[in-house]
């Protein structure tokens, strides 16, 4: 009988535990089984009411006391409501700000361990609107043709006039901007597809159009503008009429912007020869992309009011004003040059320049809560730009690297063939196919009104550092094609402009290992913002029983974490939940288990590391990169159900899969063995990994396979590099791969036969193929298969060919060196 109640007992404690049940069913639990030791079976299962059924109804005598609210708070909430009161971390007025500015959504469902599948399946799939697609083939390809990146990058150092103007009356500047403001009041979906379409052609173009659609007087005057400012820009902006900037970055203030030191203080001044009430203003901003060129720049600054005039105290905080590039006092400095880019980029300073109080955004209604709009603007902006372009980066590098692959021959055949060359060829099919799904994913979210502030940041980490990695792949396989730059170098502008995607819009190094976990567990977490946020409440009655809710709530999560995890770690994620059944159901049941363990881990890093979350960046880097494969692994899979299951997609589903569950291995065990406490990291790992390590990465076989098919024209392939601009011109940098690769393949068959008529002898070895005359004449081509067969020889001429200049043709164009940078004392 003792066996029976102690198998029971475990039964009953992992099926509550799993449950989450509430803690009144634990004490049931508890009185029955303690009434069932004092039964026994050998004496015809007589109940014996001994001096140790106290004992044995002890525990769960215990629990039905704690039952009692008023008890419970008593005895446990409030002791470890002080205690823990000093552990949470604590969160800043900023850092607030910027948790409230976001939603969470997928992101809180990976911290739960326990994702309910419809949450993510039933996000809407890729859709545009008629009009939407028509601008993407029509004004989107016709710029795209336009555009030519070499006289853009190095000739020019800008967008040419005819390009400039195509954008403006396109309304290109104002996709984010409503129509009924004269705007095209395009879809996330469309505005991110739209620009990464420009971006495939172009870098600085995409960023240029990306900018005035991203975080700016745009967007913030659409969500926080008063009627008087909306009528007087919106429609201005999205004509082109007035091109906008944002300054935000000083060069005291980069990563911690909301340090800044630019200030405003409120006072009367004199305005168009009246005196009105204003804001005089000090500012030095750097790094601001479209300044050069801007007409309004917005500005960022912290307001004061020592006299009060506004009403709402001495100390305002950040606020945001549109001033008039022209306006007195605005200096607008020279160009900056960043990573040798054509887009606009440069300082702006002003020095007590006084401004009317209807220059800030939103008015005096909107005074001090700068930040918070920033914040709130950055969530969705962030989910839709460098995503977009960092996306767009590795379809781009793929499209070409897949033709120059198989075009380029070295040693009798394509070098793309070759296991070496492969390898990096199947790293970017992996890495096309995942972050375009992650892309999409992102941008559907936004459309359907989340601001995802955590999977828009490491959705934008983690987007730009694969971009990095695979155009240094495209490069390699290149090899000098992609180093020596000119007019047909297609490569080397993306390659040059990867710094910019990294640091811009948060810095990777920052967004990785402060924004996605430190902020992310703060968000995402079922109860530790709520606990937080509880011992933060003045009212301390109030605070203590929004604890006690909060705390009882984590205190069953803790637990289940620690059941679920250890059954899942024994059972490889077996008995793990899937939405579908079938071959996919596996990658399913696993990204359930590994996100069971990241709940458990996650719970219990923050717990353990409290306020010191901040400053643990290694620990807090590696979560963040196991949250984020986590993210691409969902992703991916809802690609692939939203694609209608397409058979030839499933391998790289299966790649990228175990690819990830791979990585996810590494790093966990990385943040064990670097836990500062051993006796949880010891638990951490015997809770959800008993059998050890397992996962292995994706198969040599497999991804070879992906690099044969890729190096074919046809759907793969399009597929892979979808939104892409491809150009058929065979004079074009781009076009003329797509019509070698064309011409190659068509010729493909007879090549071999010539080959091997040249092995036996059959014709004579000659340079240049001259022998294809007497192939003809030798019957083993006909002169159709020599016209197929010298197309393709001049095809694979021409795009392997490489730029060559005049001696002094590059050194006029260099710039003549200024010596004088000014600093902010002058
Ligand atoms: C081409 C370009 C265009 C830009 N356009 C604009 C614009 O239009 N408007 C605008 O306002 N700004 C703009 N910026 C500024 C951009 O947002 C900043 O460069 C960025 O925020 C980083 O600031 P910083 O360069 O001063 O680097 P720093 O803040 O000096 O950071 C240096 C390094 O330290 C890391 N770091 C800093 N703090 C932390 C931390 N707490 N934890 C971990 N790591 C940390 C960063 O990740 C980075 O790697 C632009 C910048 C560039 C380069």
């Amino acid at each position: 009988m003792a066996l029976v109640v102690v198998i029971l007992a475990f039964v009953v404690f992992c099926a509550l535990a799993v449950r989450q049940a509430p803690l009144w069913q634990w004490a049931v639990a508890a009185l029955v089984l303690g009434l069932l030791t004092r039964v026994d079976a050998e004496s015809g299962f007589r109940f014996t009411a001994d001096g140790f059924l106290l004992l044995a109804l002890f525990p769960g005598l215990v629990l039905a006391l704690l039952c009692v609210p008023a008890v419970r708070i008593a005895v446990v909430t409030r002791p470890v409501y002080g205690a823990i009161k000093k552990m949470l971390p604590r969160v800043s007025r900023t850092e607030q700000e910027a948790l409230d500015a976001g939603t969470v959504g997928w992101d809180a469902e990976l911290f739960s361990g326990r994702p309910q599948w419809n949450k993510l399946l039933g996000i809407r799939k890729l859709t545009l609107t008629e009009e939407e697609q028509a601008f993407l083939e029509g004004p989107t390809n016709q710029v795209c043709a336009m555009i030519d990146d070499w006289d853009t990058r190095h000739n020019r150092a800008d967008l040419s006039p005819e390009v400039w103007q195509f954008l403006k009356d396109n309304r290109f500047f104002g996709m984010l901007i409503a129509k009924e403001h004269g705007g095209l009041g395009f879809s996330a979906q469309a505005q991110s597809l739209v620009v990464s379409k420009i971006a495939s052609r172009s870098a600085a173009a995409g960023i240029t159009v990306m900018v005035p659609n991203s975080l700016g007087p745009g967007e913030l005057l659409e969500k926080y503008g008063t009627p008087e400012q909306k009528e007087k820009f919106l429609s201005r902006l999205a004509r082109g009429l007035e091109v906008p900037c944002f300054a935000l970055t000083g060069s005291h203030a980069g990563s911690d912007a909301a340090g800044m030191r630019d200030v405003g203080v409120v006072t009367h001044g004199m305005f168009e020869g009246k005196q009105t009430l204003g804001v005089r203003l000090s500012w030095e901003k750097r790094y601001i992309t479209l300044a050069p060129v801007a007409t309004l720049v917005g500005l960022a600054f912290n307001l004061r009011d020592p006299e009060n005039l506004l009403g709402r105290g001495t100390a305002i905080g950040i606020t945001l004003a549109l001033i008039p590039a022209d306006f007195p006092g605005v200096e607008i400095g020279r160009r900056h040059f960043p990573a040798r880019q054509a887009f606009m980029n440069g300082p702006t300073k002003g020095r007590n320049v006084f401004i009317p109080i209807d220059y800030l955004i939103g008015g005096t209604e909107r005074v001090g809560q700068g930040w918070r709009m920033l914040m709130e603007c950055l969530s969705t902006g962030r989910a839709i730009s460098l995503p977009a372009i960092g996306s767009m980066s590795i379809k781009q590098s793929l499209r070409v690297t897949s033709a120059y692959a198989r075009i380029r021959r070295q040693f009798g055949i394509s070098v793309g063939v070759m296991e070496g060359v492969a390898e990096p060829l199947a790293r970017m099919v992996k890495s096309a196919y995942a972050f375009e799904a992650a892309r999409a994913l992102t941008a559907s979210m936004v459309d359907e009104g989340q601001k995802p502030s955590v999977l828009s940041a490491l959705l934008k980490y983690r987007t730009t550092e694969a971009m990095r990695d695979r155009i240094n792949d495209a490069l390699d396989i290149h090899g000098g094609r992609g180093i020596q730059d000119g007019p047909s170098n297609y490569l080397f502008g993306a390659y040059q402009g990867v710094p910019v995607a990294i640091t811009v819009e948060g810095a990777n190094i920052l967004t990785r290992t402060l924004i996605t976990f430190a902020q992310g567990a703060l968000r995402a977490h079922p109860f530790l913002y709520r606990e937080i946020a509880a011992a933060q409440m003045r009212d301390q009655q109030a605070g203590l029983a929004a604890f006690d809710k909060a705390f009882g709530g984590h205190t069953s999560f803790m637990v289940r974490n620690i059941v679920s995890s250890f059954l899942h770690g024994l059972s490889f994620g077996r008995f793990a939940s899937s939405p579908v059944s079938g071959e996919m159901a596996h990658w399913y049941r696993q990204l359930h288990r590994y996100s069971q363990a990241f709940a458990l881990v996650a719970d219990w890093t923050v717990a353990f590391l409290g306020g010191d979350l901040k400053r643990k960046q290694l620990l807090s880097g590696r979560m963040a990169d196991i949250l984020s494969d986590l993210y691409i692994m969902s992703a991916t899979l809802k690609r692939f159900e939203d694609d209608g299951r397409i058979r030839e997609d499933k391998p790289v589903v299966d790649a990228i899969m175990a690819d990830c569950i791979a990585a996810i291995e590494t790093n966990f065990f990385a943040v064990f063995s670097n836990f500062p406490n051993r006796l949880l990291a010891g638990a951490m790992h015997m809770l959800c990994f008993p059998l050890g390590r397992h996962a292995r990465p994706s198969h040599d076989a497999q991804n070879y396979r992906f690099a044969r098919a890729v190096m074919q024209p046809g759907a793969f392939r399009d597929r892979l590099t979808l939104g892409a601009y491809v150009s058929h011109d065979p004079w074009d940098a781009t076009g003329m791969l797509e019509d070698a690769l064309g011409k190659v393949v068509a010729a493909e068959e007879i090549e071999g036969r010539f080959i091997r008529a040249v092995k036996k002898g059959t014709i004579e070895r000659r340079l240049d193929r001259d022998g294809v005359a007497d192939a003809i004449e030798a019957g083993v081509l006909t002169a159709e298969d020599a016209v197929t067969l010298r197309a393709a020889d001049e095809a694979t001429e021409r795009a392997i060919r490489v730029d060559d200049f005049e001696f002094d043709e590059l050194a006029a164009k260099q710039f003549q060196r200024t010596p004088r940078i000014e600093t902010a004392a002058e």
